[in-house]
């Protein structure tokens, strides 16, 4: 039975030759994920460009193309890719919807936080992490996950290549637990340290490194602070002393340095995606760069 639902499955597959496996992921980070379980048997492109709010992305018509023709789409899900419903919508293939082979929704393994928040559920038309905090790859323990499930639809979409992949994911999470043991150990010293943040990106990369994430500058995700809101943000981080503020690359420049003028925190860009920067070329080195800015401005306020 294995051998003609394998073969529906490649027939059905447009773009497999023989050749690498098309892939479109809807970020940059699940497209190094999944380069790095497929190795030289994928040909992956990411929809959104590293440095972009992941929420707000304009799709150009050539992706459209490699959209049409890729074996597999890799996704964040629940309300990380708003844009993503047009995109299908125009596409009109259901080889792309929950439940079909070709399709990865990798937010289904993962344990989300602020799934409960009253404050958002509470909310009415919160634009984004309406059904808990979308930002869940900033974890590196959530890869563990991320990448079982990318070698499971890599593995069916190619049986024959389930070795191939089952050793790059090996060799993925060796490497994973050494540096992930050294980034808690340069983090060590700064548990418990209180900083706020532009938008809500960085819940699961703090609650793994030890900080405490008390405000944000968006109070709603996706939604420009008000004048108000912003003088009684940057009044209470002076009173309480926060030191830290972390922004994103395309975060608003005028209203970070406002809260550093105001609140006489300093503020720290962190890059929430592979490929933002020549040094974050992949997965691992994403957050080798972040630990290494982050450690260098927590010393710099002490
Ligand atoms: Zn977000």
């Amino acid at each position: 039975m294995l051998r003609p639902l394998a073969l529906v499955l490649f027939a059905a597959a447009p773009g497999w030759g023989g050749g690498p496996l098309a892939v479109v992921t809807t970020s940059t980070d699940l497209k190094a994920l999944v380069e790095t379980v497929g190795g030289n048997r994928v040909q992956v492109e990411s929809l959104a460009p590293p440095l972009h709010d992941p929420h707000l992305v304009e799709v150009r018509p050539g992706q459209l193309a490699k959209l049409k023709d890729a074996a597999l789409l890799v996704r964040i899900g629940l309300d990380h890719e708003p844009w993503l419903a047009r995109v299908l919508r125009s596409v009109k293939d259901p080889r792309f919807s929950l439940g079909s082979a070709h399709y990865l929704d990798t937010s289904k393994t993962i344990q989300l936080l602020q799934a409960e928040t009253p404050r958002v559920r509470g909310e009415r038309d919160v634009p984004h992490h309406g059904f808990g905090n979308t930002h869940y790859w900033l974890d590196p323990e959530n890869a563990r996950p991320i990448t079982e499930e990318i070698l499971k639809a890599l593995a069916r979409l190619a049986p024959a290549d389930r070795p191939h992949f089952e050793t790059n994911r090996k060799h993925f999470i060796e490497q994973l637990d050494t540096r992930l043991a050294r980034w808690l150990q340069a983090m060590a010293p700064y548990r418990g340290t209180r900083v706020v943040v532009v938008h809500e990106s960085w819940p699961y990369f703090a609650q793994r490194f030890g900080l405490a994430v008390v405000a944000a500058v968006e109070s709603t995700p996706g939604v420009p602070p008000s004048a108000s809101y912003l003088a009684s943000l940057t009044q209470k981080m002076r009173e309480a002393g926060v030191k830290l503020l972390i922004a994103e690359p395309y975060s608003n420049a005028s209203v970070v340095s406002q809260v550093e003028a105001r609140s006489g925190a300093r503020a720290v860009t962190l890059l929430p995606s592979v490929a933002g920067d020549p040094e974050a070329r992949d997965y691992l080195s994403l957050f080798e760069l972040n630990i290494k800015r982050l450690t260098e401005a927590l010393a710099a306020t002490r």
